[in-house]
């Protein structure tokens, strides 16, 4: 039987759904290798799925009514006392107020510390033919463009989905994934933020298994009835 790529994503990729009930507001694909944007209205609750499996969306998060405002990586591991990002994690913006609360989370553990990738680090790394690859910087900018953002707002962001392990001397790892097919994470929002995710196009190293595949993402509204079609 010939293999077509139709047949192998049928029996490979599990969008699965969202992780808290409600009505959803939005249910959108990201492709592999491209970004999305959206303010995530206080209250709800966004689900990123891992489609394929071990795909990192790369994520920063504003506040919506002032991007000034925006996560930040010491913050947020300083207020968890926890180099990962697990459930129960509160995402903190750099004014030390939370942005996003982890409310489900289906991977062992979340890499905030592995940074994104870009151009720059891919020729450092891989060699200046990657010079030419696009990388997440570039996501971030193209999304961030769309809200008034610009490369002096990119700052240090979570990494979901991706396996970095850190070691007992401190070093950190990006190796093979944890995650799988339908894998998710679920995200409430404590205010409205701006959510920016680049589905990362990064193939020199094991973040995506060599191979981007899509995201998907779902918000939902616990408050809101749910209705017969949204059960699916
Ligand atoms: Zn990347």
């Amino acid at each position: 039987m010939t293999v077509t790529w139709a047949t192998y994503e049928a029996d490979y990729f599990d969008y699965s759904g969202p992780m808290v009930p409600g009505a959803v507001v939005l249910d959108h694909e990201i492709a592999p290798r491209s970004g999305w944007s959206a303010v995530v209205s206080a209250g709800t609750v966004l689900t990123l799925v891992d489609v394929g499996g071990n795909q990192s969306g790369d994520c920063l998060i504003y506040a919506a009514a002032d991007t000034t405002e925006r996560y930040s990586v010491p913050d947020t591991l300083v207020a968890q006392r926890n180099a990962y990002l697990v459930e129960g994690s509160v995402l903190m913006s750099n004014e030390g107020r939370p942005l996003m609360t982890i409310v489900g989370n289906e991977v062992e553990r979340q890499d905030t510390i592995g940074g994104a990738c870009s151009k720059e680090s891919n020729t450092l790394r891989y060699g200046h033919h990657t010079r030419f690859h696009h990388a997440c910087r570039e996501n971030f900018l193209l999304e961030g463009a769309r809200h008034g953002l610009g490369a002096r707002d990119l700052v240090s962001n979570i990494n979901w989905f991706m396996n970095v392990p850190v070691e007992a001397d401190g070093t950190l790892g990006i190796v093979d994934g944890m995650s799988a097919p339908g894998k998710r994470v679920a995200l409430r929002a404590e205010r409205d933020v701006l959510v920016v995710i680049s589905n990362c196009p990064q193939v020199n190293n094991p973040c995506n298994d060599f191979n981007p595949t899509p995201l998907r993402v779902i918000v939902t509204d616990p408050s809101a009835s749910v209705s017969e079609t949204d059960r699916r």
